[in-house]
């Protein structure tokens, strides 16, 4: 059995950025770009309107109010027919192209309509350039608009449309194919008969996939045969990730690893001395350019969670291209309680952060939860961490630092 850092270290070697593809704007959302994004088009593409109102020019209103004639009416969209000369104005809305001649637009809330085709303005003397965003004052064409390495988020989207730039280059989102095994299992929304149970762990891994900037893709649930086993392994070997719950035990109808073996995954490791998560398994298959990593997490569900923060995200993170982060924990103290641990094994032990550090206390503080052991997913829902207990003998108590992983 290998330690947690070892297992960690196995896993990170197997994994290498996915190679850029070209995806729609939309599509790319959370992903990393991997190319420079140059612009097509002056930004604004035109001196436009940042208001509706009247284009004029500015020294009309050097003494203060004016009455002008005016032009005609140019809306977004359309682009303006005649100059605007002194003593003239042109009714203009917002975003439209500023017509030759004006140089500043007063709002038209400051403006009084005289007649047909008259405008009394009662503004302060505008300055030049007022309520006028000029050409190319956001970027310039050939400019480079987002740097390659950037995340792609909401704005980016926008920009990437902006630019016409609808199919950038990037690290695309690991497709994660999650495998739920167990004769026990049934649908959530059906009701369990002796000896059944829902299938809480498929869609909750797919939630943790997505939650991490991957794509899941849920299997239906493999029975504990070597027949279903091969056959939906097969397809989940298609996606970057394959994740299994469940079968990777000593039970009888712990049939995967077999059966991974004979599809050719190749193991990394099997079971890890951690609590709860001991029986993870890890391996790989390369099949052409594919690589499929594959991991067999413990059935049962909190295990399942715990052996998914630990390994399974750190993959996520790698498969997109960032930054392995220098630690993955972080040091707390226990905020009250007293806490008595014993086991062979690091324990994993849900907890809630109660207050973060501040110029008072320099760890931020968490509580440990009421926790019923590896059967108890509850206790997780609330959980903001994990407190990591050494195997051993211990006894804790407020004030005492621990480590944690945030999940
Ligand atoms: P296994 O790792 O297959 O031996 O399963 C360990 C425990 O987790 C058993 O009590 C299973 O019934 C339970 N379990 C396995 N798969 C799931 C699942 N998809 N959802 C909820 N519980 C599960
Ligand atoms: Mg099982």
């Amino acid at each position: 059995m290998i330690d947690v850092d070892e297992a960690l270290r196995l896993v990170l070697q197997q994994a290498t950025p996915l190679s850029p593809s070209r995806q729609s704007p939309a599509c790319a959302l959370g992903c990393l770009l991997a190319e420079d994004v140059l612009s097509d088009l002056d930004s604004p593409p035109w001196d436009k309107s940042m208001v509706d109102g009247y284009a004029i020019h500015a020294a009309d209103l050097a003494g203060g109010a004016a009455e002008l004639t005016i032009l005609e009416e140019v809306v977004a969209g359309a682009v303006p027919k005649h100059a605007v000369e002194p003593g003239r104005a042109t009714r203009i809305m917002t975003g439209a192209p500023i017509p030759d001649g004006a140089d500043a637009v007063v709002m038209i809330e400051r403006t009084t309509l005289s007649g047909d085709n008259r405008v009394q303005i009662h503004d302060q003397p505008p300055r030049p350039g007022q309520n006028i965003l000029p050409r190319g004052s956001a970027f310039r064409a050939g400019e480079v608009v987002i740097a390659s390495g950037s995340t792609v988020r909401a704005a980016t989207v926008g920009v990437l449309c902006e630019v016409g730039h609808v199919e950038p280059l990037v690290i695309p989102h690991p497709r994660v194919a999650i495998l739920s095994t167990g004769n026990e299992l049934i649908s959530p929304g059906a009701v369990p008969r002796p000896g059944q149970i829902r299938n809480s762990n498929g869609p909750m891994l797919a939630a943790l996939v997505q939650q991490r900037g991957a794509t899941p893709i849920e299997l239906p649930v493999a029975r504990d045969t070597v027949g279903a086993l091969r056959e939906l392994i097969g397809e989940g070997l298609k996606s970057d990730v394959l994740v299994l719950s469940g079968g990777v035990s000593a039970g009888v109808l712990d049939l995967a690893p077999q059966v991974l073996a004979e599809l050719g995954v190749s193991q990394v490791f099997h079971k890890v001395r951690l609590k709860p998560g001991k029986p993870l398994w890890f391996g790989t298959r390369k099949s052409g350019e594919r690589q499929t990593l594959v991991f067999g997490l413990p059935g049962n569900p909190v295990s399942s969670l715990v052996c998914f923060e630990l390994f399974v995200r750190p993959v996520l993170e790698r498969l997109r291209g960032l930054p392995t982060p220098a630690a993955r924990t972080f040091r707390a103290k226990i905020a009250e309680g007293e806490f008595q641990h014993r086991g062979d094994r690091p324990t994993y032990y849900p907890a809630v952060l109660v207050s973060a550090a501040t110029a008072a206390s320099d760890l931020p503080t968490v509580r440990l939860l009421r926790w019923q052991g590896s059967a108890d997913l509850r206790a997780l829902a609330e959980a903001d961490a994990l407190v990591i207990f050494p195997a051993g003998e211990c006894n804790y108590a407020a004030g005492d630092k621990v480590e944690a992983l945030p999940i």
